[in-house]
């Protein structure tokens, strides 16, 4: 085994890539497949939700944000806060959970992150979030699935296999 072998592309596409840290690394038939047309556009191709469209907007019990592209925990419902933007916003991300990187699809540079495991787009990082971070976290709702906590008044099964802890 060398270094060249991590560079070889997977022999068999139908099988999901797992990498070092748990990284998920699909084709992007697979993500056709696995994704609604909104999804895929969001998570795959960066585009952005029309604001006010997501019911997360309005969610507000105690759980988890998940991505909607692998199921990965991304915040938690007590670091969502209220922006007023029409877009579900959080003042912090699960630690390790995200990524960033710099976005010049506008004249002014912003900062896109994506969820670390998949690769998904999930929306855009400004700096003028709220304490403690002072960060806003910009999300499209089509992005993510909520988790409630356990007692929650409802339960939601996100479409994902399992949980991993
Ligand atoms: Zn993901």
């Amino acid at each position: 085994m060398t270094t060249e072998d991590r560079r070889a592309p997977a022999p068999d596409p139908g099988a999901p890539h797992m990498e070092h840290n748990d990284r998920l690394d699909l084709p992007e038939s697979e993500w056709r497949a696995r994704l609604d047309h909104d999804e895929f556009r969001v998570l795959r191709r960066e585009a952005t939700e029309r604001p006010f469209t997501s019911a997360l907007n309005r969610e507000h019990r105690n759980g988890v944000f998940l991505c909607a592209g692998c199921g990965a925990e991304l915040f938690r419902s007590d670091a969502k806060f209220e922006s007023g933007t029409g877009w579900p916003s959080f003042f912090e991300p699960i630690a390790g959970a995200v990524d960033t990187k710099r976005d010049f699809k506008l004249i002014v540079p912003r900062t896109e992150y994506h969820c670390s495991r998949c690769g998904g787009h999930q929306g855009h990082v400004f700096s003028d979030g709220p304490a403690p971070t002072g960060l806003r976290y910009c999300n499209n709702g089509v992005a993510l699935r909520f988790r409630p906590a356990p007692g929650s008044d409802r339960e939601t099964r996100p479409n994902t296999p399992g949980r991993e802890d």
